[in-house]
């Protein structure tokens, strides 16, 4: 088994990893390539699977079905799988979807492959906190709570020997990991050009203007449809804040689409690098440069980050994990709910947890990524 996920990982390495070209200090330059463990939880999409496609999941992934646990609501779920739960809706027939119990059966097509899952038992060491225990096996203090039940029912009277058992994380499903290499590849090949999902051209070129600053107009090229849903967002968020600065759009794809150096994707046309929203005088910026929570427009960034979820078209956003929290907490306090912050975000779950829509990829403290679905 070990040997096995070892070749799937390292197919999933070349598929993945561009090799570092000249690095300029503002592009999402990847250093290395990704280790093993980091691939493990690598925030990125399934494409390839070794069960076969379901003729449902339009993103070409074998379905699997989710037995609804206690305390599971639906954007939880959908969070965990990094789908939204109107997919999970529209999949499921579901009629009210404040209305999910438990043991319930729902469909999913995964794009965070569903993870085995075992019982661990934790001994409270001295001076170990609930935050620590929850971040050390990549869970949320809440999901801590529920997972270990009637055992664990004050946060604050854990004491020092005492046990609990909860349910972790284990193991990608075998159904979804990589495919094996195959050996008839070279037939394969020759067949070329047939490929089921024909690609749309990379072909428009995204324009500044008004309300965006292009930082690479050669670089700014998309599908049709990524340049319309990128000018819609923009769009929407400006018609909020028309008074903050443009924003800042770095890397597309370049016109035709292919590899991109020194970027890992950006190759077909469906993904932007898009810098946050600063405050004070770092504001009117044509560089992107490092946040953090002193530098962050919060408020700005979230309206920014949600009008281009708000397309119902983004299939994932990297953003480092200390800038999640920042806006997490922004968006709590300006009434998101649970439902949609556990659907959205990855924290407050630990960097390494797969989670959400909104997840930590490392050089996304300049700028975030946005993947649109092809
Ligand atoms: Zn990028």
């Amino acid at each position: 088994m070990k040997s096995l996920r070892a070749i799937a990982t390292l197919t999933l390495v070349i598929g993945l990893w561009a090799p570092p070209a000249a690095a300029s200090e503002d592009s999402d330059v990847q250093h290395r390539p990704p280790t093993a463990a980091e691939l493990e939880a690598a925030p990125l999409s399934l494409r390839g699977t070794r069960g076969a496609p379901h003729p449902d999941c339009t993103n070409g992934v074998p379905q699997w079905l989710h037995e609804v646990q206690p305390g599971e609501h639906l954007g939880l779920i959908a969070g965990r799988y990094g789908v939204r739960r109107a997919e999970l809706v529209e999949l499921n027939g579901i009629e009210n979807p404040n209305l999910i119990r438990t043991g319930q059966s729902l469909a999913v097509c995964p794009e965070i492959a569903p993870r085995k899952q075992k019982l661990v038992t934790h001994v409270v060491a001295s001076g170990e906190t609930m935050t620590e225990i929850a971040e050390r096996y990549s869970l949320s203090i809440a999901e801590l709570l529920e997972r270990s039940g009637s055992e664990l029912p004050n946060l604050n009277r854990v004491r020092v020997g005492q046990s609990f058992s909860f349910l972790v994380d284990d193991g990608i499903v075998e159904a979804f990991l990589p495919p094996l290499p195959k050996k008839v590849a070279k037939k394969t090949k020759k067949r070329g050009g047939k490929g089921k999902h024909k690609r749309s051209k990379v072909s428009v070129q995204l324009l500044g203007g008004k309300y965006m600053h292009i930082k690479r107009p050669r670089l700014a090229f998309g599908t049709a449809k990524t340049v319309g849903l990128i000018e819609r967002a923009v769009g929407q968020y400006k018609r909020r804040h028309a008074k903050g600065p443009k924003v800042l759009i770095g890397n597309l794809s370049k016109e035709g689409g292919g590899k991109l150096e020194p970027h890992l994707s950006h190759r077909h046309g469906v993904d932007i690098d898009v810098g946050y929203v600063l405050k004070g005088e770092t504001l009117s910026s044509t560089r992107f440069r490092g946040v953090n929570q002193n530098t962050l427009d919060p408020k700005r960034t979230w309206a920014l980050v949600k009008a281009f979820l708000d397309t119902d078209e983004v299939r994932y956003i990297f953003m480092d994990y200390a800038l999640q929290k920042t806006l997490y907490e922004h968006a709590k306090s300006a009434g998101a709910s649970q439902d949609d912050l556990d659907e959205l975000f990855q924290y407050p779950r630990g960097r390494g947890r797969s989670h959400g829509i909104i997840r930590h990829w490392r050089s996304h403290k300049n700028h975030f990524h946005v993947r649109f679905e092809k």
